[in-house]
């Protein structure tokens, strides 16, 4: 998009990510997404007087891989406070929350625009718990409450204002949702509301220092929206300027009907919420052995690991990037580069044919069937030239997809495609294509090297598409120019 050119827009984003442990925050309640509604709710989760709260210690080590990973500082000594409200989905009156204390402070993440690269500075991560749901779109006349995902763990990633663009929001959202998923924290699952973005935006004229009026837009459910509804954000909060008008502080949330967004309400002042320690919570504190130990326990980082693609196994920066779209992709890519030393089949068999498989199945790598080992069995027979690369991966590869068989070289000779690249069958073809066309022999000779094709045509015929094409041309290229 392009702004006009005296402004600038900041934009800050607040991601909040559903833990995948497999108890809720402060107590024991499940949490599997889609269970029946009301059915993962003991007194607990419902707040009942008398009721004791008990701290989730997966998901406080959850949060510490979180800020590890970018480069937060743990913040030891932590406590929860009690922000309170009244909604009609929030059963206990407050949400249990981090104040003064995020459990993690500042921090860096990677973002990659077109080609230039930078960090986005993190303001804080901190741990509290989500809420149930309002269910406004089953009953035409009453909205229904499923509380099942009251007191799920989140991580809340909250951004200093330093992003300048909704490509550079649509980065970082990305680079987030590869990150968790990466750790394993969570499912970063944005259709079932694992990880929502709530989008700050603001702009202000070049070179001014003070921060623009802000809008706040809730919620955003897709990567896409987040980038949509910055957009029209952008573009929306310029034109009231231009047009001398003022901006105030707004809750907005998004349309994807027609991608624009409206107002929820004005937020004029800040929101009391009258926060204080949970009395039933006791502070807790983090020691460095533990924090060590987490760190220990981290699975190598993205950007190292595209680093390694690229030195060891001489993959492009592109093919690097897409290899690390997960760590599940990269597990594959490593287990099959033990079996052949041609790492740009590997990747180019896993970025093309195998991929649009997956993404057909809906299946991720972890859940291929197709084992590595088979795949680096697939490259060297062709590059044995006894297979081509589209015979492979039109008729074989659908036959080792599924892992019911293993074996290439019998799927080849079962399919009867494999390539006769033994030199005297060769040589049979390709003596009897020469003296089948003695005209065509002469003319090449005298200079018409785009002959070669048709001879290598006949001999394709003749071998019924068994001839390696490559050895044919050769074979053919050494006899004709005798
Ligand atoms: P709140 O708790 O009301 O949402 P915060 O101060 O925690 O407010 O800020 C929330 C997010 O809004 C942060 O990501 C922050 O960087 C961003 N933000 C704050 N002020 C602005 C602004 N003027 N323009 C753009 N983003 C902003
Ligand atoms: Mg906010």
């Amino acid at each position: 998009m392009t702004l006009s050119k005296q402004y600038e827009a900041v934009i800050g984003l607040e991601v909040h990510a559903q833990l995948a442990t497999n108890s809720k925050l402060f107590c024991s309640d499940a949490t599997t997404f889609g269970a029946p509604p009301n059915t993962q709710i003991s007194p607990i989760t419902m707040g009942h007087p008398g009721s004791l709260p008990k701290t989730n210690k997966k998901a406080v080590e959850f949060a510490i891989r979180m800020g590890l990973a970018c480069n937060s500082t743990i913040v030891k000594e932590n406590y929860f406070a009690r922000k309170n409200y009244f909604y009609p989905d929030l059963p206990k009156g407050y949400q249990i929350s981090q104040h003064t204390t995020p459990i993690c402070a500042g921090g860096k993440v990677p973002i990659q625009v077109e080609s230039s690269k930078r960090f986005v500075q993190l303001n804080r991560i901190h741990l509290e718990e989500d809420a149930g749901k309002s269910i406004h779109d089953i009953d035409p006349s009453h909205t229904l409450i499923d509380l099942n995902r009251a007191g799920t763990p989140l991580i809340e990633i909250v951004t200093e204002p330093d992003l300048n663009s909704a490509e550079e929001a649509f980065a970082y959202v990305t680079e987030i949702r590869k990150l968790v998923q990466w750790l394993g924290i969570c499912d970063g699952n944005m259709e079932e509301g694992s990880l929502r973005c709530d989008a700050n935006v603001s702009v202000r004229l070049k070179g001014e220092k003070k921060l623009g009026t802000r809008v706040e837009v809730k919620n955003l459910n897709s990567i896409r929206n987040v980038k949509k509804a910055i957009e029209f954000e952008i573009a929306r909060l310029v034109e009231i300027l231009e047009s001398g008008g003022t901006i105030i502080q707004q809750t907005r949330s998004f349309d994807a009907s027609n991608d624009t967004t409206f107002a929820i309400r004005d937020k004029e002042e800040a929101n009391d919420y009258r926060y204080f320690p949970d009395p039933d919570l006791a502070p807790f504190v983090l020691s460095d052995a533990y924090i060590n130990e987490i760190k220990l326990g981290l699975p190598v980082l993205p950007a190292a690991v595209e680093e390694k693609l690229i030195t060891q196994y001489q993959l492009s920066k592109y093919d690097a990037a897409q290899i690390c779209e997960s760590l599940n992709t990269v597990k594959y890519f490593e287990a099959a580069a033990k079996h052949t030393t041609n790492y740009k089949s590997v990747a180019n068999w896993m970025l093309g044919p195998i991929k649009s498989y997956l993404n057909d199945a809906g299946l991720n790598y972890r859940e291929l069937a197709l084992q590595p080992n088979t795949l680096a069995d697939l490259i060297q027979l062709i590059e044995a030239g006894q297979l081509n690369f589209s015979v492979a991966s039109s008729k074989i590869l659908p036959q080792l997809i599924d892992g019911s068989k293993t074996d290439v070289l019998a799927v080849a000779k079962e399919l009867n495609v494999l390539q006769v690249n033994d030199v005297d069958a060769l040589e049979t073809w390709v003596d009897a294509a020469i003296a089948s066309m003695p005209d065509k022999v002469i003319e090449y000779q005298k200079g018409k090297k785009g002959l070669l094709g048709v001879f290598v045509g006949a001999v394709k015929k003749m071998s019924q598409g068994q001839a390696d094409p490559n050895k044919v041309s050769e074979l053919l290229i050494k006899k004709l120019n005798k």
